[in-house]
Protein backbone atom coordinates (compact mmCIF):
# COMPACT_ATOMS: atom_id res chain seq x y z
CA UNK A 1 0.00 0.00 0.00
CA UNK A 2 2.76 2.75 0.77
CA UNK A 3 4.50 1.78 -2.59
CA UNK A 4 0.90 2.53 -4.45
CA UNK A 5 0.46 5.40 -2.41
CA UNK A 6 3.40 6.51 -3.42
CA UNK A 7 3.35 6.36 -6.97
CA UNK A 8 -0.34 8.26 -6.66
CA UNK A 9 1.68 10.82 -5.24
CA UNK A 10 4.10 11.43 -7.85
CA UNK A 11 1.67 10.89 -10.34
CA UNK A 12 -0.26 13.81 -9.22
CA UNK A 13 2.74 16.46 -7.96
CA UNK A 14 2.30 18.77 -10.92
CA UNK A 15 -1.10 19.14 -10.80
CA UNK A 16 -1.13 19.57 -6.68
CA UNK A 17 2.03 21.95 -7.54
CA UNK A 18 -0.01 23.85 -10.37
CA UNK A 19 -2.84 24.17 -7.90
CA UNK A 20 -1.06 25.82 -5.07
CA UNK A 21 0.06 28.18 -7.30
CA UNK A 22 -3.01 29.28 -8.48
CA UNK A 23 -3.95 29.63 -4.84
CA UNK A 24 -1.14 31.96 -4.18
CA UNK A 25 -2.46 34.16 -7.25
CA UNK A 26 -5.35 34.50 -5.35
CA UNK A 27 -5.28 34.84 -1.67
CA UNK A 28 -8.44 36.06 0.13
CA UNK A 29 -9.00 37.01 3.54
CA UNK A 30 -11.29 35.05 6.44
CA UNK A 31 -14.66 34.14 5.38
CA UNK A 32 -14.21 36.04 1.61
CA UNK A 33 -12.20 32.61 0.22
CA UNK A 34 -14.93 32.72 -2.80
CA UNK A 35 -12.52 32.12 -5.15
CA UNK A 36 -10.80 29.41 -2.99
CA UNK A 37 -13.98 27.48 -2.53
CA UNK A 38 -15.05 27.63 -6.18
CA UNK A 39 -11.24 26.43 -7.14
CA UNK A 40 -11.53 23.43 -4.38
CA UNK A 41 -15.41 22.64 -5.73
CA UNK A 42 -14.10 22.21 -9.21
CA UNK A 43 -11.24 19.87 -8.16
CA UNK A 44 -13.61 17.79 -5.89
CA UNK A 45 -16.05 17.59 -9.23
CA UNK A 46 -13.16 16.35 -11.24
CA UNK A 47 -12.53 13.98 -8.99
CA UNK A 48 -16.50 13.03 -8.61
CA UNK A 49 -16.76 13.34 -4.79
CA UNK A 50 -19.45 14.34 -3.28
CA UNK A 51 -18.89 17.48 -0.74
CA UNK A 52 -21.37 19.91 1.23
CA UNK A 53 -20.43 23.95 0.41
CA UNK A 54 -21.41 27.28 2.64
CA UNK A 55 -20.55 25.83 5.79
CA UNK A 56 -19.99 28.46 8.25
CA UNK A 57 -19.75 30.83 4.95
CA UNK A 58 -17.15 29.57 2.75
CA UNK A 59 -16.02 26.12 4.26
CA UNK A 60 -16.44 22.79 2.44
CA UNK A 61 -16.77 19.54 3.85
CA UNK A 62 -15.90 16.59 1.43
CA UNK A 63 -16.50 12.65 2.09
CA UNK A 64 -14.53 9.72 0.32
CA UNK A 65 -16.04 6.65 1.50
CA UNK A 66 -14.14 3.00 2.11
CA UNK A 67 -15.21 0.08 0.71
CA UNK A 68 -15.89 -1.71 3.73
CA UNK A 69 -17.82 0.24 6.74
CA UNK A 70 -15.43 1.13 9.80
CA UNK A 71 -13.92 4.82 11.60
CA UNK A 72 -14.02 7.97 9.89
CA UNK A 73 -11.17 9.52 9.63
CA UNK A 74 -10.97 13.52 9.51
CA UNK A 75 -8.46 15.38 7.62
CA UNK A 76 -8.46 19.34 7.89
CA UNK A 77 -6.64 22.58 5.57
CA UNK A 78 -7.44 25.80 6.45
CA UNK A 79 -8.37 28.14 3.21
CA UNK A 80 -7.61 32.05 4.49
CA UNK A 81 -4.30 34.52 3.38
CA UNK A 82 -3.13 37.35 5.65
CA UNK A 83 -3.55 41.15 4.97
CA UNK A 84 0.00 41.54 4.00
CA UNK A 85 1.60 43.06 0.83
CA UNK A 86 3.80 40.32 -1.17
CA UNK A 87 7.14 41.73 -1.97
CA UNK A 88 8.38 39.00 -3.84
CA UNK A 89 9.22 38.96 -7.94
CA UNK A 90 7.71 35.11 -7.75
CA UNK A 91 6.14 34.17 -11.23
CA UNK A 92 2.82 33.40 -9.06
CA UNK A 93 2.72 36.22 -6.96
CA UNK A 94 -0.54 37.57 -5.23
CA UNK A 95 -2.53 39.32 -7.40
CA UNK A 96 -5.05 40.76 -4.39
CA UNK A 97 -3.46 43.98 -3.54
CA UNK A 98 -2.40 44.04 -0.10
CA UNK A 99 -2.94 40.13 0.14
CA UNK A 100 -0.76 36.99 0.56
CA UNK A 101 -0.77 33.66 1.36
CA UNK A 102 2.16 34.62 3.67
CA UNK A 103 0.94 31.47 6.39
CA UNK A 104 1.11 28.51 3.83
CA UNK A 105 -2.46 27.87 3.81
CA UNK A 106 -2.47 27.65 0.02
CA UNK A 107 -0.19 24.70 0.79
CA UNK A 108 -2.52 23.29 3.04
CA UNK A 109 -5.53 23.50 0.34
CA UNK A 110 -3.48 21.97 -2.54
CA UNK A 111 -2.43 19.47 -0.08
CA UNK A 112 -5.54 18.19 0.74
CA UNK A 113 -6.55 18.18 -2.53
CA UNK A 114 -3.69 16.00 -3.38
CA UNK A 115 -4.81 13.96 -0.23
CA UNK A 116 -7.91 13.25 -1.93
CA UNK A 117 -6.48 12.01 -5.50
CA UNK A 118 -4.72 9.93 -3.76
CA UNK A 119 -7.31 8.49 -1.55
CA UNK A 120 -9.93 8.57 -3.54
CA UNK A 121 -8.30 6.30 -6.25
CA UNK A 122 -7.67 3.29 -3.48
CA UNK A 123 -10.70 4.24 -1.73
CA UNK A 124 -11.80 0.18 -2.77
CA UNK A 125 -9.48 -0.25 -0.65
CA UNK A 126 -10.14 1.81 2.51
CA UNK A 127 -12.01 0.19 5.12
CA UNK A 128 -13.90 3.61 6.80
CA UNK A 129 -14.58 6.89 5.31
CA UNK A 130 -11.96 10.21 4.87
CA UNK A 131 -13.56 13.71 5.62
CA UNK A 132 -12.03 15.95 3.85
CA UNK A 133 -12.79 19.56 5.59
CA UNK A 134 -11.94 23.12 4.18
CA UNK A 135 -11.74 25.46 6.69
CA UNK A 136 -12.10 29.32 6.03
CA UNK A 137 -11.09 31.61 8.25
CA UNK A 138 -8.07 30.36 10.78
CA UNK A 139 -6.39 33.60 10.78
CA UNK A 140 -8.60 35.99 13.14
CA UNK A 141 -12.18 34.96 13.85
CA UNK A 142 -11.93 31.61 13.41
CA UNK A 143 -14.19 29.12 11.10
CA UNK A 144 -13.57 25.32 12.95
CA UNK A 145 -16.30 26.67 15.55
CA UNK A 146 -18.97 27.60 13.43
CA UNK A 147 -18.20 24.63 11.22
CA UNK A 148 -18.29 22.47 14.02
CA UNK A 149 -21.28 24.01 15.23
CA UNK A 150 -23.37 23.22 12.00
CA UNK A 151 -22.85 19.61 12.87
CA UNK A 152 -19.18 18.35 10.48
CA UNK A 153 -18.52 16.24 12.92
CA UNK A 154 -21.72 14.07 12.20
CA UNK A 155 -22.86 11.97 9.45
CA UNK A 156 -20.60 9.91 9.60
CA UNK A 157 -19.43 10.65 13.09
CA UNK A 158 -15.72 11.43 13.01
CA UNK A 159 -13.31 9.06 14.98
CA UNK A 160 -9.93 11.40 15.05
CA UNK A 161 -8.96 14.36 12.89
CA UNK A 162 -5.59 15.16 11.52
CA UNK A 163 -4.98 18.98 11.11
CA UNK A 164 -1.31 20.26 9.37
CA UNK A 165 0.67 23.25 8.93
CA UNK A 166 3.72 24.04 6.36
CA UNK A 167 7.19 24.95 8.28
CA UNK A 168 9.74 26.15 5.86
CA UNK A 169 11.96 25.71 9.09
CA UNK A 170 12.14 22.19 8.14
CA UNK A 171 13.95 20.32 5.57
CA UNK A 172 11.05 18.97 3.01
CA UNK A 173 9.69 15.83 3.53
CA UNK A 174 10.23 16.15 7.12
CA UNK A 175 6.70 15.65 9.52
CA UNK A 176 6.91 16.72 13.25
CA UNK A 177 3.75 15.26 15.06
CA UNK A 178 2.09 16.40 18.20
CA UNK A 179 -1.16 15.29 19.47
CA UNK A 180 -3.81 17.71 20.83
CA UNK A 181 -4.13 21.82 19.30
CA UNK A 182 -1.02 22.88 17.69
CA UNK A 183 -0.90 26.50 15.72
CA UNK A 184 -4.49 27.56 15.04
CA UNK A 185 -7.35 29.55 16.45
CA UNK A 186 -10.71 27.72 17.04
ZN1 LIG B 1 -1.24 29.39 9.22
Amino acid sequence: MNNIIKELAKKNLEKVVKIRRELHEYPELAFKEFKTAALIKRELDLLNISYKSEIAGTGIVALIEGKEKGKTVLLRADMDALPIEEETESLFKSKNKGVMHACCHDGHVAGLLGAAMILNEIKDKIKGNIKLVFQPAEEGPGGAKPMIDEGILNNPKVDVAFGCHLWPGYSAGKILIKDGPLMAHP
